[in-house]
């Protein structure tokens, strides 16, 4: 059923959290940015490429954190194809 509600919403980019799979509006949303062979944090989010998202949630970023590997292989597998062996490993470069 489209409700005057769901066509308000669906004007909003949403993006899915990588962790928690919950859709959010993008500026809710941290970006990582697949720039040239490295993961980076895409902070303005103008990074443009491929991008995955993760939520604000404490417990997201956490988990995140400590999979990083998993979850960008996860999220990225599909575009990065042959890529994939060109990137430095799945792991975000330290600072922003
Ligand atoms: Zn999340």
């Amino acid at each position: 059923m489209v409700t005057a509600e769901t066509r308000k919403a669906r004007k909003r980019p949403e993006r899915t959290c990588l962790v928690c799979r919950g859709k959010f509006p993008k500026e809710e949303l941290r970006r990582i940015a697949l720039v040239g062979r490295a993961f980076v944090w895409d902070v303005h989010q103008r990074a443009g490429g491929r991008g995955a998202y993760v939520c604000a949630k404490p417990g997201c970023l956490e988990r995140f954190e400590r999979r990083q590997a998993d979850f960008l292989q996860r999220a990225f597998r599909k575009k990065l194809n042959k890529e994939r062996r060109e990137t430095d490993g799945f792991f975000i470069s330290p600072g922003q």
